[in-house]
C-alpha cells in the first residue's frame, strides 16, 4: 500500500496519506489534516514504504540511498580489508 506526502496550499501543513493502491490516489485530494482544505498537492518524488523513511528531507534520503549503492557494491573481501585497516589506523593512533 503506498504512501504519498501531501501538502495543503491553504496552511502549508504537510502530512502523509495511506492509500489501498497507487491507483486509488491518481487525482485524489485529500483533506488536510490541520484545516480540512481540500486544497492540497502531492509532493513530488514523497513517495516511501510503509514511512521508513518519512522523517528524511529530501537531501538525506538521496545521501542514505548513495550510501547503501555504495555499501552493496562492497565484496564481502573489501568489507573485510576496510574493517582491518580502520583496526590498524586506530591502533597507530595509540588507541
Ligand atoms: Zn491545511
Amino acid at each position: 500500500m503506498p504512501i504519498y506526502e501531501y501538502i495543503c496550499q491553504q496552511c502549508d501543513h504537510r502530512f502523509d496519506r495511506l492509500w489501498p493502491t497507487a491507483a486509488a490516489a491518481e487525482g485524489q485530494q485529500p483533506v488536510c489534516p490541520g484545516c480540512a482544505s481540500t486544497a492540497t498537492r502531492r509532493a513530488v518524488s514523497q513517495v516511501s514504504v510503509l514511512g521508513t523513511l518519512g522523517g528524511l528531507t529530501p537531501q538525506e534520503q538521496s545521501a542514505a540511498g548513495a550510501e547503501s549503492a555504495r555499501q552493496q557494491s562492497y565484496t564481502p573481501k573489501e568489507q573485510i580489508q576496510t574493517f582491518q585497516a580502520n583496526r590498524q589506523k586506530k591502533r597507530g593512533q595509540g588507541r
